[in-house]
C-alpha cells in the first residue's frame, strides 16, 4: 500500500470530511491521529474504524486554535507513533452573517480555528518534517475562498488565507521535499451543510455542472492522492473538488 508505515495527523477527523480523510489514509496504509475539539464519541468511532482496518489510531483532543495544545498533539504523536509524515489541516467551523451583523467574536472564532489553526499545526510539524527531510501537508480551503460568498465574510477570508499560507509554505519547505497543497471543496454533504434550508441546497446544486453536492469520500480521495508517491512533484497547488462549480459557467 502506498502509505504503508506513514503517520498522519488529520485535524477535525471525528466527523465529516476529516473522518473520511482519516479512513482513506488508513486504507492506504497510514497510522492516523484522530484529532477533535469536543465530540469524543465521534472521534472514538473513527478510531475504532481505523483499527478495524489494521492500522493504529491515536485519539487526541486539541483545539487547533491553541498553540500549546497543538504542540502537545505533535509531541504525543511522535512519542506514541514514532514519526510524522502527513498533516491534513481540516478542522473548521462556520459562524455566518452579513457584515453589518457580524460580531467580533464570530470573526475571531472562524479566523482562529480555520486559519490560525492551520498555521499552528504547520508550524508545529515543520521541525519534525524538516528533520526527516520529507512530508506532506494538505490544507482544506473552500470554493468560497476562491469566489467569495455573501454571508461568509469571516469564513471566505479564512479560506482565502489558507491559499496564501499554502503557497508560501510550499516555497519555504520545498527544498526539504515537503509538499504543501490545498484542496478547495465545493458543497459537500456533512453536518456543516446539513443545516442549510432545502431551497438553498437546490440553488447551490443549480450552480454545479455535475448537478449534485459532493461526498466527503470524494475530497478524501484527492487528499490521499496528494499524500502519496504519485503526487511527489505537485506543490503549492489549489485543487478544486467542486463538481465544476468554480470553473464552468452554468
Ligand atoms: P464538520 O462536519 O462540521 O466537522 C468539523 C470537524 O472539525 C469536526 O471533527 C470538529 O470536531 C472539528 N473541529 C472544529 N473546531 C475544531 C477545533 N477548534 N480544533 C480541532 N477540531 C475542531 O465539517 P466538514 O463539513 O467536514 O468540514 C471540514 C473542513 O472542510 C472544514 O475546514 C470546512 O471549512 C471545509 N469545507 C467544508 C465544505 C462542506 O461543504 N462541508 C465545503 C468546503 C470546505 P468535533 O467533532 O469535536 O466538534
Amino acid at each position: 500500500m502506498v502509505l504503508d508505515g506513514k503517520v498522519a495527523i488529520v485535524t477535525g477527523s471525528s466527523r465529516g470530511i476529516g473522518r473520511a480523510v482519516a479512513l482513506a489514509l488508513a486504507k492506504a496504509g497510514a497510522n492516523v491521529v484522530v484529532n477533535y475539539a469536543g465530540r469524543a464519541d465521534a472521534a472514538n468511532q473513527t478510531a475504532a474504524e481505523i483499527e478495524q482496518l489494521g492500522r493504529r489510531a491515536l485519539v487526541i483532543k486539541a483545539d487547533v486554535a491553541d498553540t500549546e495544545q497543538v504542540k502537545s498533539m505533535v509531541d504525543e504523536t511522535l512519542k506514541e507513533l514514532g514519526r510524522l509524515d502527513i498533516l491534513v489541516n481540516n478542522a473548521g467551523i462556520t459562524r455566518d452573517n452579513l457584515i453589518m451583523r457580524m460580531k467580533d467574536q464570530d470573526w475571531d472564532a472562524v479566523l482562529n480555528t480555520n486559519l490560525k489553526g492551520a498555521f499552528n499545526c504547520c508550524r508545529a510539524v515543520a521541525r519534525p518534517m524538516l528533520k526527516s527531510k520529507g512530508g506532506r501537508i494538505v490544507n482544506i480551503s473552500s470554493v468560497v475562498g476562491l469566489m467569495g460568498n455573501a454571508g461568509q465574510v469571516n469564513y471566505s477570508a479564512a479560506k482565502a488565507g489558507i491559499i496564501g499560507l499554502t503557497k508560501t509554505l510550499a516555497a519555504e519547505l520545498g527544498s526539504r521535499k515537503i509538499t504543501v497543497n490545498a484542496v478547495a471543496p465545493g458543497f459537500i454533504t456533512t453536518e456543516m451543510t446539513d443545516g442549510l434550508p432545502p431551497e438553498v441546497k437546490e440553488r447551490l446544486i443549480e450552480r454545479v455542472p455535475l448537478g449534485r453536492l459532493g461526498a466527503p469520500e470524494e475530497i478524501a480521495d484527492t487528499v490521499t492522492f496528494l499524500c502519496g508517491p504519485a503526487a511527489g512533484y505537485i506543490t503549492g497547488q489549489v485543487i478544486a473538488v467542486d463538481g465544476g462549480m468554480t470553473t464552468v459557467m452554468k
